[in-house]
């Protein structure tokens, strides 16, 4: 995708650090009332007035955490500044502004660092964020980055991973799974590339997880529906490392154990095939892919009439006795204890 002969390449060290500054951000406008200063001085000021101030910070690594040969620069830029809201989102809270911090290589032409801004761009626009500021190097490899998300949250309704209580409802949002999947089918083509760069491969059936892995969505929607049938989860989480290990975090965290039932899982029918069509298991991929960026949270049993029926949100289990631990209870009814394992720890 870099080495395309017929693409305008001009080398970063035409324009130097401050152009190259200018020049990428020059479309960026301050939107938000909390943000007072945004990019240009020394630092970014803003003024939450009453509210709580939020933060969340990711680096992100060429090679360990996202690949270029099959990830788009514009997917990237927006899939960086995704996951960071997300953060944000999973305290109850709604993002306000982010800084971006780039090192790249001279193998990176200003066009490349502009098709990673339009993912940054897009990403601003639907969430409403102000980009205030970051920081741009050289790197000696590669591209590294590292997004930070600032948001702002009533300090009533901010949500940690510790408030869950034994009978409170386990609730996830959306569908899950798709991102590993995705994952695993463009890992695939990549190898299939290698050997046949003929081969067109038709990736059309894997829309759905293909994007779920690609283009993520952070669930602001959820925050705003919580708000609106006024419901206060006691305890919530991101899904970004699966949901086996989410559903651990917050039962240590919150002191308490878990029930989850394997029959209420959400997934998407492009997952259940998929899955098959790979030889895994649909649940072991639920619990062990990671990077869907659903919500996962609990509320009081008297809150449930209140969710009751919206499709985003599904009741997959409830919380126990620390003493009882934490299970997957699966369709054949026996109990399996959760790990916080990866797919591959799955296989071992
Ligand atoms: P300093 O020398 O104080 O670090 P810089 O010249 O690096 O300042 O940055 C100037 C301004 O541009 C600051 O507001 C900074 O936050 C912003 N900035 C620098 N790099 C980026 C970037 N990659 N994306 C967005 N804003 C940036
Ligand atoms: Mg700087």
């Amino acid at each position: 995708m870099l080495q395309d002969k017929n693409e305008k390449r001009t080398p970063l060290e035409e324009l130097g650090e401050f152009a190259l500054i200018k020049h990428l951000t020059k479309d960026f406008k301050p939107t938000r009332p909390s943000t007072v200063k945004g990019i240009g001085d020394d630092a970014t000021v803003l003024d939450f007035k009453g509210n709580k101030t939020l933060i969340s910070t990711d680096l992100l690594i060429e090679g360990v955490h996202f690949d270029l040969t099959y990830m788009p620069l514009k997917h990237l830029g927006y899939k960086s500044v995704i996951v960071n809201l997300s953060d944000i989102c999973a305290m109850n809270a709604l993002p306000t502004q982010i800084t971006v911090s780039l090192a790249v290589s001279n193998r990176f032409p200003l066009e490349a660092l502009e098709e990673f801004y339009s993912g940054v761009a897009t990403a601003c626009r639907i969430y409403g964020v102000d980009l205030v500021g970051g920081d741009t190097t050289s790197s000696t490899k590669g591209m590294l980055i590292s997004v930070t998300a600032i948001g702002e949250g009533d300090s009533k309704k901010i949500t940690y991973r510790s408030g869950a209580k034994p009978h409170d409802l386990l609730v996830v949002t959306g569908d899950v799974g798709g991102a590993y999947l995705g994952l695993q089918v463009l890992e695939r083509e990549k190898e299939v590339f290698k050997v046949n760069p003929q081969n067109q491969p038709d990736l059309e059936p894997y829309t759905y997880i293909i994007e779920r892995q690609l283009k993520p969505e952070a669930r602001k929607d959820i925050v705003e529906l919580l708000e609106k049938l006024e419901v206060k989860p006691t305890s919530m989480i991101d899904i970004s490392d699966g949901l086996s290990s989410e559903i651990l975090h917050l039962c240590e965290q919150s002191g308490v154990g878990c029930n989850l039932f394997e029959d209420k899982i959400p997934l998407d029918p492009t997952v259940i095939a998929t899955s098959e069509e790979f030889k895994m298991d649909s649940t072991m991929i639920a619990l062990g892919g990671g990077e869907d960026y659903e919500l996962l949270f609990t509320i009081d049993q008297k809150d449930f009439d209140k969710i009751k029926g919206n499709p985003n949100l599904t009741v997959i289990g409830h919380m126990i006795e620390k003493e009882e631990g934490a299970h997957l209870v699966t369709r054949a009814n026996t109990k399996i204890p959760l790990k916080a394992q990866g797919w591959n720890s799955f296989n071992d």
